[in-house]
């Protein structure tokens, strides 16, 4: 199981590479509210590489719920679900857009189309 805010992940490495070989150059653990995974000065703009089990993609296959424990792990996922809203708001706050990117997307990420919305004005 992997970890929430785990670096250098494989999905994480793949969005970098996938972007970067679109000529969009980024900035990695900037010093930002919830530390985005990655960061486009030149567009305002942060990407997060969501795991869809922790961070509860709507309607996902991959955003089970384990059967034993059960209340913790609702705990835990409505925890995660809240710091992703407030960290949303606090970056659109001050200046950013997010752009999140879920990890079972990335199997077949059109990164050129990801690229054109990370450059959009
Ligand atoms: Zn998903």
């Amino acid at each position: 199981m992997s970890r929430i805010r785990g670096r250098d992940t494989a999905p994480e490495l793949m969005v970098r590479r996938g972007l970067h070989r679109q000529g969009l150059r980024f900035r990695l653990q900037a010093r930002l509210p919830g530390r985005p995974d990655l960061v486009f000065p030149r567009h305002r703009t942060v990407l997060f590489v969501h795991g869809c089990f922790w961070h509860r993609h709507e309607g996902c296959s991959q955003a089970t719920t384990p059967s034993s424990n059960k209340e913790f792990w609702s705990k835990k996922f409505s925890e995660n679900i809240e710091r992703d809203i407030r960290v949303k708001r606090q970056l659109e706050k001050i200046g950013w857009r997010v752009i999140v990117v879920w990890s079972c997307e990335l199997g077949d990420m059109d990164f050129g189309s990801l690229a054109a919305a990370i450059r959009e004005p």
